[in-house]
């Protein structure tokens, strides 16, 4: 099965009584580990699933009334930045873990506190995500050596990141977008529209410089 492929996993329910499984798909990040994906028509708030969709979750292959299921057992803590394993989960119900990520260096509980804000939270890694592929995507910590066979780009795929831009699959697409709308207004000498795509791609990104220039190169006319 190569990595990538969605497949049928099953995610144990909550306070149902008797063990219960509800499949839904996973996305297979290799090496028995794979990132659950929403059903269609399950409201996982309803079910209390035991592992929500977004978590990467560690599955095993069980028999049960002689089906052989992917069942997944345990979530992984990762970095919401870079996708490190952590030894233990960054935030829980009772709050944050106060560790920091040897790998990109985000301590959580205050490096992203936000007031508590879960949202803003999001954004504070992405955030830190960009600058730390900024700077090389290097291993941060200096007392903690790199583990062997380190691979960042697989890290990052753990947690939905799937280029080396630090952008998810659907900014990617937004921004791709904006820059075929860019090109078209480069061709017909259109700088009013090219500046204004530019600060739609800012918005989007933080890789505006590169097309910043190509709106100089264009005099006013
Ligand atoms: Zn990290």
């Amino acid at each position: 099965m190569p990595v990538g492929n969605k497949i049928t996993i099953y995610i144990p329910l909550r306070n149902e009584g008797v063990p219960v499984w509800r499949p839904t798909l996973g996305v297979d990040l290799g090496g028995d580990v794979y990132r659950v994906l929403p059903t269609e028509h399950c409201d996982p708030g309803d079910e209390e699933w035991e592992f929500l969709p977004g978590s990467v979750v560690r599955c095993q292959r069980e028999i049960n009334a002689g089906e052989l299921l992917l069942i997944a057992k345990t979530a992984l803590p990762l970095c919401p930045v870079c996708g490190y394993e952590q030894d233990v989960p960054p935030w829980t119900e009772d709050g944050a873990s106060d560790e920091i990520c040897p790998c990109c260096g985000i301590q959580f509980g205050y490096s992203d506190c936000a007031g508590g804000d879960a949202n803003k939270r999001q954004k504070i890694y992405k955030e830190w995500r960009r600058k730390w592929y900024a700077g090389g995507m290097e291993w941060w910590s200096k007392g903690q050596p790199v583990p062997a066979g380190w691979d960042r780009y697989e890290q990052l795929r753990r947690v939905g990141v799937e280029n080396y831009s630090g952008m998810t699959t659907n900014e990617r697409l937004v921004v791709a977008g904006l820059l075929d709308k860019f090109d078209r207004a480069a061709r017909n000498r259109n700088r009013a529209d090219m500046v204004f795509l530019l600060t739609q791609v800012q918005l989007a990104t933080g890789e505006a410089e590169r097309i910043a220039d190509t709106v100089l190169a264009h005099p006013k006319q």
